[in-house]
């Protein structure tokens, strides 16, 4: 980036590392908001996995007022649970020896959340990630720089960026979207603090995508066209369609009791063998999918932060966004949701700090900086933290190993519920009027 003379001073420059869902979401937000944005991003181009995603009220509202071009896109692409309906039903998938005991409520559901306004959108996560690109200016984005490290120093007007080919950049405010791995995150904290290395849950996934009709034929038409979690002793399966109900996105999980093979890369060569060991017993409409997947296949080890959560999101004109700042297990199913609402207080944060700055100098607009980062880590940071928390005892209790909660489907119920009504009930306006004060 550039130093443009004195406008430079008044209008924002904002790097965000990473171009994954809430580098971009947040660079939309920010553009909207008249601040200047970069992203940098290491890989040769876009790159997001074809697995399903869905997204909450909250984070569509969230996106909305980040750029309403964002749930454009999002309604463009996706698949939406009926409101009037239930939003997920819980079915045991263990116990129901035929498949017509499994599509059985009486004999397997275990329970259901109610409708009203909880209400997913599921989408391929890379349909949503190009979507949501292509919205961009040109030259915002610059593929191929892995940044290395920063330089935030007090003397230096600008912070300075480090990228692994040798050049370096310089920007007014950093944003690390550069997901669990950040390494944002480890000149945040420092290399030897323990909120540098993601914890393993010892769960892995495996995922894939069918023909509806195949989905319909394993689990019946009822399921298939809804989502559902599928839960027995040691593992789970979640199912939803996706592309306009024409793919059932199928997410299963295992409880691994060893270590994660190369924690570093997060995947691990697998065969459908592997998953065909864990459903001896199970249903057949579960035997059933797991034949859909693939002989061989990667599977994910599952990382989160819930051993060493990051103590700030923010330190001087650097913060921590997304799965940067909390990257959970996917459990509850809105690590990316918490990412969005993340992209629209850091937002409001920077704008409250663009205009401390307009008749301000130089240390005028470093301070206003520090502060509005400061104060989007406070809203932040406790809702960050609980859902990393919650979304390991979720995926405990689908796996029945959360004592006798998991087996017990008044109390999973409760529980279920309990978390439904923090992530659901998250007053966006209250929070975009309380950041804009704090900030300012
Ligand atoms: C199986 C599974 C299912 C999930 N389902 C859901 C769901 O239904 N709903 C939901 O809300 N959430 C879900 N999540 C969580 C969601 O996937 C994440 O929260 C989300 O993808 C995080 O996005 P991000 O942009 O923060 O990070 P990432 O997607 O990891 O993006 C980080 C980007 O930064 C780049 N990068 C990394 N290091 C550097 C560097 N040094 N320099 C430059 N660039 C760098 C990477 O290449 C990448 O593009 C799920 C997660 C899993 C594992």
């Amino acid at each position: 980036m550039t130093n443009n003379g004195s406008a430079a001073f008044r209008s924002l420059e904002v790097a965000i590392i990473g171009g994954g869902i809430i580098g971009v979401l947040t660079a939309l937000g920010l553009i909207q908001r008249g601040i200047e944005v970069t992203i940098y991003e290491r890989a040769p181009t876009w790159h997001e996995v074809s697995a399903g995603f869905a997204f909450t009220g909250v984070a569509r509202e969230c996106m909305e007022r980040l750029d309403p071009r964002i749930l454009d896109v999002l309604s463009r692409i996706s698949q939406k649970t009926d409101p009037n309906d239930a939003s997920t039903s819980y079915w045991n998938g263990y116990h129901p020896q035929t498949k017509s005991d499994a599509q059985d409520e009486s004999k397997a559901l275990l329970f259901q959340m109610p409708g009203n306004k909880l209400e997913f959108w599921g989408c391929v996560r890379a349909h949503f990630l190009l979507g949501m690109a292509a919205l961009l200016p040109d030259g915002v984005v610059q593929f191929g720089k892995q940044l290395v490290s920063y330089n935030d120093s007090e003397t230096n007007e600008k912070v300075l960026l480090n990228f692994a080919d040798g050049s370096i950049a310089e920007t007014h405010a950093v944003l690390g979207c550069d997901g669990i791995h950040s390494t944002i995150r480890e000149v945040l904290v420092g290399a030897d603090h323990p909120a540098t290395r993601p914890s393993y849950p010892h769960t892995v996934a495996y995922r894939t995508m069918i023909p509806i009709d195949a989905g319909i034929a394993a689990i019946g038409k009822a399921k298939a066209m809804t989502g559902c979690m599928h839960c027995g002793p040691n593992a789970n399966v979640m199912s939803y369609p996706v592309m306009n109900g024409t793919l059932l996105n199928v997410a299963f999980f295992a409880h691994d009791p060893s270590d994660f093979p190369g924690p570093e890369r997060m995947t691990a060569p697998a065969t459908r063998e592997e998953l065909e060991r864990i459903v001896v017993g199970w249903g057949p409409h579960i035997v059933d999918i797991v034949q859909s997947f693939p002989e061989e296949m990667v599977k994910w080890g599952i990382f989160d932060m819930n051993e060493h959560p990051t103590p700030t999101y923010a330190r001087g004109r650097v913060c921590l966004a997304g799965d940067a700042a909390h990257a959970s297990s996917p459990f509850q199913g809105v690590g990316a949701c918490i990412g969005v609402e993340d992209a629209l207080v850091l937002s409001e944060a920077l704008v409250a700090a663009q205009s401390n700055t307009i008749n301000g100098g130089h240390h005028g607009q470093r301070a206003a900086i520090v502060h509005a980062l400061q104060a989007y880590s406070q809203a932040r940071m406790d809702r960050g933290q609980w859902v990393v928390r919650s979304s390991r005892e979720m995926g405990q209790m689908y796996q029945w190993r959360y004592g006798r909660t998991g087996r017990d489907a008044e109390r999973s119920k409760q529980k279920l519920e309990g978390a439904s009504q923090i992530i659901w009930d998250y007053n966006v306006d209250k929070i975009v009027t309380e950041i804009k004060l704090a900030a300012s």
